[in-house]
């Protein structure tokens, strides 16, 4: 299929309680991993490029794999910009045919988070393009936060709605407890506050950040209080480098590379498949590439089979 706009899909994620993942894709291996799980699971997928995969890549190649991998498949794929850091950058993405956008002013002052997301989505709704925004921050482990840092950093629900009246974005990342790049899964989301964040701006599907170090039940805690957008990135590339180093022991003596880096790409497809069925989007898209009516799952589920 062609790329889709994240739009559509994260409404109907919305509609139904579930969440769409959004990997990151730095390479071919992990693309061709994330839409082939994608595929199997009868899932929507979002393939986002990260600023360290534009500096790694380059925009044109992190880009071109997302398209390639999305014409292979018949299920909805995105391509998405992860943190985009200025009005220059998402009209490149623009250009580039990215089909979701996204402005971090999360260390702006409010007033200029305001301002720039605000340019950004008057430019991306002229082509039909949905962004993303964030608000309160969402910390970073290489900081060495703290819990009350973390805390501190909540995206407050009143502001929420007045920041999604004022800018019109599509969707907005809120900080409620994780922290990017985190190794293991110890973090708790603020439930409640996603509960209040929701209740202020129950039209905008709301993302999770870092979500690598979140306990799965509360991921789905959160999933089932209006996050319908969850970002993977650290798993992902923990269960990649894991198979690779696997594989340098199982073939050490072969001149192969893709044997070691296969492995890799299997594993970070097993990964892709847990989260997908985590966030309750497995079996949501039928055979034609469209979503299956609520109505058809449930029967299917009653059947015990799904299609
Ligand atoms: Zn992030």
């Amino acid at each position: 299929m062609p790329l889709v706009s994240s739009k559509p899909i994260l409404e109907e994620a919305l509609r139904q309680h579930f969440a769409v993942g959004a990997f990151n894709a730095n390479n071919m291996e992990q693309v061709q991993a994330i839409v082939e799980a994608a595929q199997e699971e009868r899932a929507p997928v979002i393939l986002q490029v990260s600023q360290g995969a534009i500096r790694y890549a380059g925009m044109a190649f992190a880009a071109g794999l997302v398209k390639i991998a999305a014409s292979v498949v018949s299920v909805p794929v995105v391509l998405h910009l992860d943190h985009g850091t200025d009005f220059d950058q998402n009209v490149r993405c623009l250009y580039a045919g990215f089909t979701s956008l996204m402005y971090d002013g999360s260390k702006k002052p409010y007033e200029q988070n305001v301002a720039t997301t605000k340019k950004i989505v008057e430019i991306a709704h002229a082509v039909d393009l949905p962004v993303e925004a964030e608000l309160g921050q969402v910390l970073q482990t290489s900081d060495r936060v703290t819990y009350e840092q973390v805390c501190a950093a909540m995206t407050d629900p009143q502001q929420a709605r007045e920041f999604v009246e004022l800018t019109g974005v599509d969707s907005l990342a809120i900080a409620c407890g994780s922290v990017h790049a985190m190794t293991s899964r110890e973090a708790e989301l603020d439930v409640p506050r996603i509960k209040a964040i929701h209740a202020q701006i129950p039209n905008t599907p709301l993302v999770l950040h870092g979500s690598s170090g979140v306990k799965h039940e509360s991921v789905a805690e959160g999933i089932a209080h209006g996050i319908c957008k969850v970002n993977v990135a650290t798993a992902l590339n923990q269960a990649f480098l894991e198979g690779i180093r696997q594989g340098l022991v199982q073939f050490a003596e072969s001149t192969d590379p893709r044997k070691s880096i296969g492995l890799g790409r299997d594993a970070v497809k097993e990964i892709v498949r847990e989260k997908i069925r985590l966030f309750g989007s497995a079996g949501v898209i039928d055979s034609t590439g469209g979503f299956v009516s609520p109505k058809k799952q449930y029967r299917s589920a009653e059947l015990g089979a799904v299609e």
